[in-house]
């Protein structure tokens, strides 16, 4: 169907940070499928481990037990503030969960006979409908309404709006069951978020019982320069989602809840391929690379590098830029307002100078690279973004 206002490009064959056409152009990947190919396009330790589980076994039913998935959840709570996990496919379906979870919360803990979830002006949660009902963007739900009820927003970072909304959604008793909140805002712009706010939306949440779930579906993973988007704001969330980078290029998805978020029963969810074999060797394998190759303390040091670079750019062209924003490996080039240029514009004027970047709304660029990407890799990137920006500028 024509779900998609494509690139002319046909991408054909990939390594580490490179991918290459049909028609035999290599491109520098600052895409990495947006934000999902954690260790680059045909890793080796990736190729192995998941050559040897095709050997063994594929996919069984979650009827049964699946080591890799007992395995993977592990490691998870191992690394994380959470006590346990449910596997899905896709952010979107992480996210559905967490809704699902969040209502459930509502009627069992809060006595709330119709939850409210609040979410942010801006955030994006996916395209399934209650994902997209959350989402914050209502050009996202033109032509699709009636979106699901049970969604309040309040403007990202901004803590008056968030007490005003919920003191108004609790004035005659409680209503809402949790916040659903994206560390760092990634389509939206990306905007990080503000560590003072967020204490304060956690205390908010503590003192009423309502679940605080962050969506870490792109920042998750080690692609901020922590494991997780929340230890750069030092709030811990009761709840929290994956997919994106989890992965690495294969499709997974989770819901991550501490001991007293997991409300689930037998019967309540459920995932046919959710946490299959081969979905969980491909995350198992992403978690032990970030590891064995030290890849967030490469993150940090490319993402100082990048940015370095990106701020001297702003320099160059004070007509065409207004600053840089980000964690990580996950930046954006934010356009000026006032000048005549598109952050779509940047994007298909870098694929003549082979470089793959992706907009995160009308006028930032964004830069989501491999978590394994060089120092000389980034130089790469930011010379063809120069030549892509002297260009524009002329
Ligand atoms: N949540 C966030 C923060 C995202 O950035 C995205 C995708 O960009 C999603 C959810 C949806 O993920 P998926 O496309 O895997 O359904």
């Amino acid at each position: 169907m024509g779900t998609y206002g494509r690139f002319p490009l046909t991408l054909t064959r990939g390594k580490g940070c490179w991918v290459n056409d049909d028609c035999g152009n290599r491109y520098l990947d600052a895409v990495a499928g947006i934000a999902t190919c954690t260790l680059g396009h045909s890793d080796r330790a990736m190729r192995h481990a998941l050559t040897r589980q095709l050997r063994r076994l594929q996919h069984v039913s979650n009827l049964y037990a699946i080591p890799e998935q007992i395995e993977l959840a592990s490691w998870l709570v191992h690394h994380s503030c959470a006590d346990s996990v449910f596997f899905c496919n896709s952010g979107a379906e992480a996210n559905e969960a967490a809704i699902k979870l969040a209502r459930k919360h509502g009627h069992t803990v809060r006595k709330i006979e119709r939850p409210v979830i609040l979410t942010a002006r801006a955030s994006f949660h996916g395209r399934t409908l209650a994902a997209v009902s959350a989402t914050g963007q209502p050009n996202y739900h033109k032509g699709f309404e009636p979106m699901v009820e049970g969604f309040e927003t309040f403007t990202y970072n901004d803590l008056a709006s968030f007490e005003s909304l919920l003191n108004r959604m609790e004035a005659y008793g409680p209503r809402v069951a949790a916040v659903l909140i994206e560390p760092l805002q990634g389509e939206g712009g990306v905007h990080p978020g503000d560590p003072a706010v967020f204490e304060a939306i956690r205390e908010h949440c503590s003192a009423r019982n309502i679940l605080l779930i962050f969506d870490e579906v792109q920042v998750g993973m080690g692609r901020c320069g922590t494991l997780w988007g929340y230890e750069r704001l030092g709030v811990e969330p009761d709840a929290f989602t994956l997919a994106k980078g989890l992965g690495g290029g294969h499709a997974i998805g989770a819901l991550l809840v501490k001991k007293h978020a997991d409300h689930f029963v037998p019967g309540d969810h459920a995932s046919t391929f959710g946490g299959n074999p081969f979905a969980c060797r491909a995350g198992l394998t992403v978690a032990r690379e970030l590891q064995r190759r030290n890849l967030i303390h490469n993150v940090q040091q490319r993402s100082d590098q990048l940015d370095r670079g990106l701020n001297s750019l702003v320099q160059r062209y004070p007509k065409l830029l207004q600053g840089v924003r980000g964690w990580g490996l996950l930046q954006g080039l934010v356009l000026r307002d006032d000048a005549d240029l598109a952050a779509i514009d940047v994007v298909k004027h870098a694929i003549e100078q082979r470089l793959l970047l992706v907009p995160a709304g009308p006028k930032v660029v964004r830069m989501v690279p491999a978590l394994v990407i060089s120092k000389r890799e980034v130089n790469t990137l930011l010379a063809r973004l120069d030549a892509t920006l002297a260009t524009l500028s002329a």
